[in-house]
């Protein structure tokens, strides 16, 4: 008779390392927007590369699904198991394996969390650019495997373009090493863009080369108060050209957006002595010390000058710094506080976002009137939250049974404009009728053909990403 599954995983990490009890197992099931409740034959917390490529080997042997675990900060429901899954959490592959301040890269495990990282390279005199609200607990393979964008995807690129090399446990149990710390390799296909995005169900990155960038000594923040989102557009082409190309965010916040943090979240102060129906969060930075601060104030002149901005504060301390910034990161809190939101993580050519603005806030006005649009985000590389809160003294569940009927609405216009109905947060399984929908038919023929050939028994992250 050979042993049960759940020995078997105990054999190779521990027995403290294999949870099957219910209140073990509770924060491993549940997700970030609690949209699902998952359920699982237990979850495993391998310790070495070696020992994920055992946990995936066994679980093949059994014909156990996979779900790969990082932080579970994920907003797509990607990392939740179905019923008889092993869930493989990445927790105890937290070691940063070398870090080169001359080739600036930072060769690190996939359950590093981010801040980790972040940290890391700052020690070593260095910047790691990739920074979202979720970094004090969401893991380096998690970011990969979702390609996480965040605030300095203007600058330096979303996960994707920070990576050089991974290391990966196939759904069969072998191991990838392609940990190469080469900014040049044309020896064929790039394999490790297979698995950057794809959210688990092609594998288990364990380790990653990351770019490193020289650490900003320099930062200017910023923020700008706008007629409209068209204004800001200029803005951030006047500020880029003004600075040899050293804007690192440039975050787009409506009026309704600082009223709702002013309503629920404590500290948060409006720094104008009007209210504007834009904000425009604009940092820039340098390894180089001086001239930013003398570009910014020009640019921003010009604009005051031209009715382009109607007024501008400048943080002139690392406090006022973050008191602006926390502007911006108070957005999804205060939404969550003021009732039911009805969400789209979307993106469109940057030059597009004020139209894509306008014609969305139309059509779900038109559709469910008193709806309240709070469209904000990532301005400069054409990501929107186009968030939807609840009428004012709305039912809350009456308002989420509106779900679908809005995403149709708002996700129609952003196909017809061309974008992307996913922008940063990934497909999991929130978004996989939308893949079905918007995706064409040769581009899912393809994908699954790539799944097929690397998990041709469907066991890696099943129901997830791919429509059946
Ligand atoms: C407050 C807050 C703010 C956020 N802001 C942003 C933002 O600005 N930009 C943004 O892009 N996202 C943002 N997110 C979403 C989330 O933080 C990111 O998607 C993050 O990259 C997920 O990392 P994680 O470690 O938590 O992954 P998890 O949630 O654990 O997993 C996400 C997906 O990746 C898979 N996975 C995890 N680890 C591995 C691995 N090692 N190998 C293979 N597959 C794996 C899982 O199976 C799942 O499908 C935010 C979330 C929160 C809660």
């Amino acid at each position: 008779m050979s042993m049960p599954l759940v020995d078997r995983l105990a054999a190779i990490v521990g027995a403290a390392h294999v949870l099957t009890e219910a209140a073990d197992l509770a924060p491993y099931l549940a997700e970030e927007r609690g949209l699902y409740h998952g359920s699982a034959l237990a979850v495993a917390r391998p310790g070495s590369t070696a020992e994920v490529a055992a946990v995936v080997a066994a679980c093949a042997e059994a014909g156990a699904a996979v779900v790969p675990q990082g932080g579970n900060t994920g907003l797509c429901g990607g990392g939740v198991p179905e019923a008889g899954a092993v869930v493989v959490s990445t927790e105890r592959l937290n070691r940063i394996r070398a870090i080169d301040p001359v080739d600036f890269t930072i060769t690190v495990e996939a359950g590093c969390v981010l801040a980790a990282i972040q940290d890391a390279a700052e020690a070593a005199g260095c910047l790691f650019p990739l920074s979202l609200g979720a970094e004090g607990s969401c893991r380096i393979g998690g970011n990969l495997s979702t390609n996480a964008g965040g605030v300095a995807v203007l600058r330096y690129g979303n996960a994707r373009e920070l990576v050089l090399g991974l290391e990966v446990v196939l759904p069969d149990g072998r191991v990838w090493n392609g940990l190469k710390a080469l900014r040049k390799n044309n020896t064929g296909y790039d394999l490790k863009h297979l698995f950057v995005g794809a959210e688990g169900t092609l594998g288990i990155i364990t380790a990653a080369v990351l770019k490193l960038f020289p650490r900003p000594c320099e930062v200017e923040t910023a923020l700008v108060a706008l007629p409209d989102p068209a204004s800001a557009l200029g803005l951030l082409a006047a500020a880029r050209r003004a600075s040899g190309d050293a804007v690192t965010a440039c975050e787009l916040v409506p009026r309704i957006g600082l009223d709702l943090g002013l309503a629920h979240v404590a500290g948060l102060r409006d720094p104008f002595e009007r209210p504007h129906p834009w904000y425009l969060l604009l940092e820039l930075s340098s390894s180089r010390p001086g001239g930013l601060r003398t570009a910014l104030e020009s640019v921003l002149a010009e604009a005051l000058e031209s009715g382009a901005a109607s007024d501008a504060v400048l943080a002139e301390s690392g406090e006022q710094r973050k008191a602006l910034w926390k502007i911006r990161e108070s957005v999804p809190e205060a939404q969550k506080r003021e009732g039911g939101s009805i969400k789209h993580d979307v993106s469109v050519a940057t030059s597009r976002v004020p139209e894509f603005i306008a014609r969305a806030t139309a059509a779900v006005e038109a559709a469910l009137p008193g709806v309240r649009v709070v469209a904000f985000g990532h301005l400069g590389d054409g990501n929107v939250h186009f968030n939807l809160t609840q009428p004012a003294g709305a039912d809350k569940a009456g308002f989420l049974a509106e779900w679908e009927r809005m995403n149709r609405i708002v996700h129609d216009i952003v196909a017809a404009m061309d974008g992307s109905v996913s922008a940063e947060h990934g497909i999991g399984r929130l978004k996989v009728a939308e893949m079905a929908r918007y995706k064409q038919d040769v581009e899912l023929d393809l994908m699954r053909r790539i799944k097929a050939a690397l998990d041709p028994d469907g066991r890696m992250n099943p129901g997830k990403v791919l429509p059946p």
